[in-house]
Parts: C-alpha cells; structure tokens; sequence
C-alpha cells in the first residue's frame, strides 16, 4: 500500500455535505480496490463554521488546509447568512482559502459526456466529444488591482474606478502552468486578451510568446483577442485545447463554456498554486456550482461535479490519471445506463436520488477493475 496522502474535506452548506458523502464513498472503493488510501480530515467552511465559530473559516482549519496535499471543498452560502457581517459571509471562507493558499491557476475543463451531449444548448454535432480546458489567472487582474473605488466628484457626479493590472512574473507563471498542462492534453495553448485595445493584453501576449520560447517550443501556441474567443467558443468550441486567460476574461469565458456542457451538476473545477521546495503544488478542488439551497437536504443533489472535481485531484495533485480515468469512464457509464438526477433529467431516463448515483457510481467502477 502506497504512503496515504493527506485531504482536508471541507463539506461547506446546503448540498455541500451531501455531495461530498459520495466523494468518501469513492475513497472507500479506492481503498478497498485500488493500491492507495487518504488520510482525512474535515473542517468547517462558509455557514456551517460561522454557525460554530462566528466565523467562515477558522485558523485552526486554514494552517490544515496549509499542511494537507489538497484540499477538497463542497460548496458554501445560504440565504440564512445574507445580513452577516461581509468578511464573515460564508464566501469570505472561500476567498481566504484560494488567497492564502496562493491559488493563482484555476482549471475549469469543459467536457461534454456523450450521453449528455443533447442536452447542450448548442447542436450535439458542435459539443459531441467536446473536451477542453479553460485555465483563469485567479489572484491578479482587474478583481484586485489598485486603485479602485467609487469617489464623488466636484459636480455631485460619482466616477467608478478598477484597475486591470499584470505583472511578468504573474503572467509567465500562468502560462507555465498552461503549458504544462497541455503537454498532458493535445499539446495545443491558445492564449486570449485584447492586445488590441489594453496594455495589459500587450504585455500578456509578449510574455506569452516569450515564455512558449523559454522550453515550450513542443506545443502549439496561437493567440486570440477575448472577443473572438467568446464568438468561437459557441461557433466551433472543439478547436480549442487549453485556453490561458487572465481573471475577467475567464471569468466570464469559462462560464460560456461550462454551458456548453449541459449542467452545473457535472462541472468540476481546480485551483493551483506555486511548487514549493519539494515540488508539491498547494491545490483546491471544488464543483463549480453552489449550495443549491433550493434542494439541500432532498437528496436531489448531482453528485458528479464533485466526484469529478476529486478525479481532478487524482491526476493534478497525486499523479494519478488512471485512477482518474477510471472514475471518468464510471460517471460516463454511469449516464450511458440512463440514470439522471434531476438537473440532468431527459425524456426516457431514470430519476434517481444523490445516494443513487454515488453507488451507481462505485457499481459501474468494479465493473472496470
Ligand atoms: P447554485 O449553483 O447553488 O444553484 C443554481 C441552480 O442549480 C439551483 O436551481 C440549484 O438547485 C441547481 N444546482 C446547483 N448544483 C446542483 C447539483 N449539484 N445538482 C442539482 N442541481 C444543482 O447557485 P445559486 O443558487 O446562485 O447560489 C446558491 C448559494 O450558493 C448562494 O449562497 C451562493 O452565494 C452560493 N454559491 C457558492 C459557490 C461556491 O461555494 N463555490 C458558487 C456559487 C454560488
């Protein structure tokens, strides 16, 4: 048995615990069926610790989350919590996690599963094997720069202020990260900004090149302005690999993208920092939905996004992409035999519970051993 690897699970509010008992489910098959075990914590986030501590994340659980290989997080918020204080909402938990753990890279793929390839807005032949990733620069940009503010002017007008900002070292350690990534995908990196009317687009496509010409000569680099890149991504979305793009424009450009996968409940998402000293990344997974409090408790919750996201753990943080091919193919399987929770629900199909797909799930994957 391989040495554990250490997750802190951080089950957050509303559907967040719910989804969450699939992915132990899962580590227990794994530990059951495959060479490797975790050791896990768990700790409060978001609503549930500030109902506990009068705060969305606590010191205690934050230098965990510091000390474990990864961290795996449900999802946080409630209307419960809407009048509390701003830095104790339950997002600010979420800030303080990807702010501390200098999560600066976050990978949002776009995958569209063949038995949910009509469910996409767009025709099924545009998505069908639709496989790519969107890499967003998380901590810089335009979200943080300074200055920024709203001041009255001398006439009682006000003027709105918010800087788009980029350093080079930010804007190469990105494009590491995409290139990087894309070596294990189809080799292909388009990078998008709007050269054409910022500075910082500019810069970011110089530095883009130079970096690709710093020992990444192997993969396929090709730029686009965002505009377009938004026109493409719902005219011709399988012409793309990884795109690296800076905060607001992958913002709003993985958004358009997971679209085009049908639902939020099939969305994984992870977020990357820095390699310290021993080459381990500090990294964050998480579905790409929220705390769907519309059904919390109903066991109506797809669990897939999250079950995803921990496969995005296996390969990103342990190296482990058979294993996480393995549960890949399950929630593929899985679908293919017609089973559906609700948000994916079509004509002909099977409803069934979270707990249902979970050991659908875990079924479908002794099938594959
Ligand atoms: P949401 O993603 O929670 O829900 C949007 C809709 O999608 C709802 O109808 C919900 O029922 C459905 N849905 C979401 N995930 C689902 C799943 N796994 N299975 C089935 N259906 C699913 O977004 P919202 O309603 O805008 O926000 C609800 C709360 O979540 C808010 O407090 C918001 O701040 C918070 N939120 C948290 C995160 C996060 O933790 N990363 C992200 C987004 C929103």
């Amino acid at each position: 048995m391989a040495a554990n690897k250490k997750l802190l699970f951080l089950p957050g509010d509303g559907i967040g615990p719910e989804v969450m008992g699939e992915v132990r489910n899962v580590i227990d098959w794994m530990a059951k069926n495959r060479t490797v075990s975790f050791d896990v914590t768990e700790g409060l986030v978001g609503g549930a610790c500030y109902e506990a501590h009068t705060c969305a994340i606590t010191d205690e659980t934050m230098a965990d989350a510091m000390n474990v290989d990864a961290v795996l997080l449900g999802a946080v918020g409630g209307p419960q919590w809407d009048n509390v204080e701003r830095h104790h909402r339950p997002e600010a938990g979420l800030l303080r996690l990807r702010k501390d753990l200098e999560l600066f890279a976050n990978l949002r793929p776009a995958t569209v599963f063949d038995a949910l390839a009509e469910a996409s807005s767009l025709k099924t032949d545009l998505v069908q094997g639709l496989d790519i990733l969107i890499l967003r620069e998380l901590t810089g940009g335009v979200y943080f720069g300074q200055p920024r503010g709203i001041e009255t002017l001398d006439d009682g007008s006000e003027r709105g202020v918010d800087t788009q900002v980029y350093t080079t070292p930010e804007i190469d350690r990105i494009c590491r990260v995409a290139f990087e990534l894309a070596r294990k995908r189809q080799n292909r990196v388009c990078s998008v900004e709007k050269a054409n009317v910022m500075e910082t687009g500019v810069l970011w496509r110089r530095v883009a090149t130079a970096t690709h010409q710093d020992g990444y000569e192997d993969v396929e680099l090709s730029h686009m302005y965002a505009d377009n890149c938004a026109m493409q991504l719902v005219r011709a979305p399988k012409q793309f690999d990884v795109i690296v793009t800076d905060n607001l424009f992958g913002d709003i450009l993985s958004d358009c993208a997971a679209m085009l996968t049908g639902s939020l409940g099939m969305l994984p998402s992870a977020s990357l920092g820095a390699e310290d000293e021993s080459g381990r990344r500090r990294a964050m997974y998480e579905p790409v939905h929220g705390s769907a409090p519309d059904i919390a408790g109903e066991g109506k919750a797809n669990p897939l996004a999250t079950i995803l996201s921990y496969a995005m753990c296996l390969r990103y943080s342990f190296d482990m992409g058979d294993d996480a091919d393995l549960i890949e193919q399950a929630a593929q399987n899985v679908l293919s035999r017609g089973l559906r929770t609700l948000d994916i629900m079509q004509d002909g199909m099977t409803a069934v519970s979270t707990a249902d797909m979970g050991k659908a799930l875990t079924e479908e994957l002794d099938k594959l051993v």
